[in-house]
């Protein structure tokens, strides 16, 4: 078994010897980023800091989104910073010194409001004896219901609109980078589609950093068409990209993420429309080709633009493949799939160098 594990070691390490890409894990919590390490991690890609309001911390998030008045907000943004700080200090002390990109809040709102049909149904049924309380919920959550939460409330959206959330978190990540020797943070901005809403949360991001005498990256995901297409003024904002083709795969095809079993995809698949779900493996004739055009036109306006995927993808071997060939300098994925990404950057760099033959 000790030759076996050797044997591996010595294929891993001719394998990272090889690479360009440098590979990265998607970790939301210093567990997995301590498992990303001793799979070979160079740093987080994606930190989803939306998985840290879930359980005990959810009521806090309703709090805050549901606050009717100054104060309320204050008091609940308040609540979560030191969270917050303590959520970072751990991850920057787990990666020890390795980069860790940190995507602002970006949460469907649906997952932390109180369902609004069967508040409606509570409040209906009580009649004139509904509570108070519950009819005040009720109007607020109505407020904020959506038909299609995936394209509504979310990601950049949410920090525009709710005053304090993305600069608590700014904060919380500039406190925690100071009390960590060697912290290396990159803040990240969810679902910008264009440089407009960029330009307001970096702002606000670069005054904070500056005052708690931090240095950080600020960048943007590239998920949503728009960005894509408008990359070369994205650029002008941002200092990495970080493609999130989850996202633009669903927002491309017009295909729900969460539906990827629906009925239809097994016909496609059986049609030949596709030969694997494009959620798995990247599309190059039509997602891949905005992800091209975008990392060249970022570097057009931008030669030393960083880029990287987080989306699924970054952990499929032909999707990673395909990362090589347009030049990112990351991918990025789930622990588990560290090494499989590690093996095919490094035959994609073999490859390429020869005649491409995929
Ligand atoms: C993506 O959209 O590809 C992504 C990484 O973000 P999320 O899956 O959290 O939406
Ligand atoms: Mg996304």
């Amino acid at each position: 078994d000790d030759e076996l594990v050797r044997a591996v070691d010595r294929i891993m390490s001719h394998a990272d010897a090889r690479r360009r890409l440098q590979v990265r894990a998607n970790a939301d919590n210093a567990e997995d980023a301590a498992r990303a390490r001793r799979f070979g991690a160079q740093g987080i890609g994606l930190c989803r800091t939306e998985h840290m309001f879930l359980g005990e911390r959810r009521q806090l998030v309703e709090d805050l989104v549901l606050a009717s008045s100054d104060e309320e907000r204050e008091r609940a943004l308040a609540a979560l910073e030191p969270l917050q700080r303590a959520d970072f200090t751990e991850i920057f002390q787990a990666m020890a010194g390795l980069p860790v990109t940190i995507r602002l809040i970006d949460p469907p709102l649906h997952e932390f409001l109180p369902d609004y049909t069967e508040l409606a149904v509570k409040v209906a049924l009580a009649g004139d004896a509904a509570e108070e309380k519950d009819r005040r919920l009720l109007a607020a959550v109505k407020r904020l219901h959506e038909q299609n939460p995936m394209l509504g409330l979310r990601g950049v959206r949410l920090g525009l609109v709710i005053p304090g959330l993305f600069a608590m978190q700014v904060r919380a990540i500039a406190d925690a980078a100071a009390a960590v020797p060697g912290a290396r943070a990159e803040i990240m901005i969810p679902l910008v589609g264009a440089v407009q809403e960029l330009e307001h949360v970096r702002d606000e991001a670069r005054r904070i950093l500056a005052e708690a005498g931090v240095e950080a990256l600020v960048g943007t995901m590239i998920e949503v068409p728009r960005a894509a297409l408008t990359a070369g003024q994205i650029a002008e904002a941002a200092e990495f990209f970080s493609f999130g083709t989850n996202d633009l795969t669903q927002m491309t095809w017009g295909f729900s993420r969460d539906d990827v079993e629906a009925a239809f995809f097994s016909k496609y698949l059986e049609l030949g429309v596709f030969g694997v779900s494009p959620f798995e493996t990247l599309d190059r004739d039509g997602v891949g080709r905005l992800v091209a055009l975008a990392a060249e036109e970022g570097r057009r306006t931008r030669p030393d633009l960083k880029l990287g995927i987080c989306g699924e993808h970054g952990g499929d071997p032909a999707s990673v493949h395909f990362c090589h060939q347009v030049g990112l300098d990351y991918v990025s994925c789930s622990p588990f799939r560290i090494p499989v990404a590690r093996l095919e950057a490094a035959r994609a760099a073999l490859v390429c160098a020869g005649s491409d033959t995929r």
